[in-house]
């Protein structure tokens, strides 16, 4: 079996040193004498953890002392519910800035709890953020929902838009802890962890603490962020054992140098790909605006904007005998999409290049 070049989308792949720490720590959690997945949720020992992991989040981010971190069960999507639950209620109606898949989704979520307003116009082609000037916002919405990188359709914002006071919430699920966020920019900030932050089934919430105490009757206590706060994350038995790599994950990120340092690489590994893409003369196509292409997944067809299926198949094909997997674009819009978060090295992603320039040598 050759070496593996995992270049997934999600749950996607953890740095080579948590896994070395993980093995070590399994079965004697920092001389418990027993694992983490034994231990209860109401041990000093994961109190201490709990802990931890809120601290090193604020660090990495700088988090003003005005929001709650916290930690949510059922990933990303359970925040899509969790979102109006909690922050609609005080006008019944909220934004949505739909800019592929993923916050289509949210906005679809939304619509059962209270109005949404579509801030741009609805489309089945994603191509960029359309730009802010051309935003159709509510001045009576309780929060502004976007998506700061879509997974799918490779799309990422870059820069904060002006909300005009009203509270802005971003799902950061597939770019969290890539680049510096100002946080004090943003009500809210959550994402699943699959991604760049860990493994999947819990999501980490930032919250600003005046949008605390106002979810739905309705809402189910264990997605009310008030209630998650006030038994700091351990409302009931939390995924623990995600939360631990989460943690492990986040030191990962600081022993690295931090926010700076994953974003120089993500900047690195990303240009690195598009510049092949772009020096192709059409052979690879990335169908998004060159302003909104994002650093962590980079969707692209073979042959035409079309995509040519049949190189498309070859070239996954020839790309898995060498080890380099988890290439195949999403089911929704076929092609191409390599996925390049923090924990894939500048070196994994040189492997990928010269495969493309092979390839593209070939079928030129
Ligand atoms: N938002 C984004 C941007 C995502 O990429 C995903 C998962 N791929 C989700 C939300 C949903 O996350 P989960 O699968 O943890 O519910």
């Amino acid at each position: 079996m050759p070496k593996i070049y995992n270049f997934g989308a999600g749950p996607a792949k953890l740095p080579e040193e948590v896994y070395e720490i993980i093995r070590n720590e399994l079965t004697d959690y920092e001389g418990t004498g027993i694992s983490l997945l034994e231990t209860s949720h109401r041990s000093q020992t994961y109190m201490k953890l709990n802990t931890e992991v809120q601290e090193v989040v604020r660090r990495l981010l700088n988090v003003p002392a005005n929001y709650k971190v916290l930690f949510l069960p059922a990933g990303g999507q359970g925040e899509f519910a969790a979102v109006p639950l909690n922050l609609m209620s005080r006008t019944g109606t909220a934004d949505y800035v739909v800019t592929g898949a993923w916050s289509e989704k949210a906005a679809k979520e939304a619509k059962k709890y209270g109005k949404v307003n579509l801030v741009v116009p609805p489309t089945n082609r994603y191509t960029g953020v359309p730009d802010q000037s051309t935003w159709n916002l509510d001045p009576n919405a309780s929060y502004v929902h976007i998506c700061t990188n879509e997974t799918i359709h490779g799309v990422e914002f870059n820069f904060i838009p002006d909300t005009k006071g009203v509270p802005l919430v971003a799902d950061m699920s597939s770019n969290f802890m890539s680049r510096k966020v100002d946080v004090s920019k943003f009500g809210v900030i959550y994402g699943g962890a699959q991604k760049n932050i860990g493994t999947s089934g819990v999501a980490l919430v930032i919250v600003r603490e005046d949008l605390l105490n106002q979810a739905m009757p309705i809402c189910p206590s264990i997605l009310d962020w008030t209630q998650t706060a006030k038994n700091d994350s351990i409302l009931n038995t939390p995924p623990m054992f995600a939360i631990y790599i989460m943690g492990r994950v986040l030191q990962w990120i600081e022993r690295k140098g931090g926010l700076d340092a994953m974003a120089e690489a993500a900047e690195k590994k990303s240009s690195l790909i598009y510049n092949i893409i772009e020096g192709s003369n059409g052979f690879y196509y990335a169908p998004v605006a060159k302003n909104s292409r994002s650093r962590m997944n980079i969707p692209f067809r073979i042959g035409s904007s079309g995509g040519n299926e049949t190189l498309e198949k070859e070239f996954l094909k020839g790309a898995e005998a060498m080890g380099l997997i988890q290439l195949k674009g999403h089911r929704s819009v076929g092609g191409i999409r390599a996925s390049t978060y923090n924990a894939v090295t500048l070196e994994e992603v040189q492997k990928l290049a010269q495969y493309m320039k092979d390839f593209y040598a070939k079928h030129k």
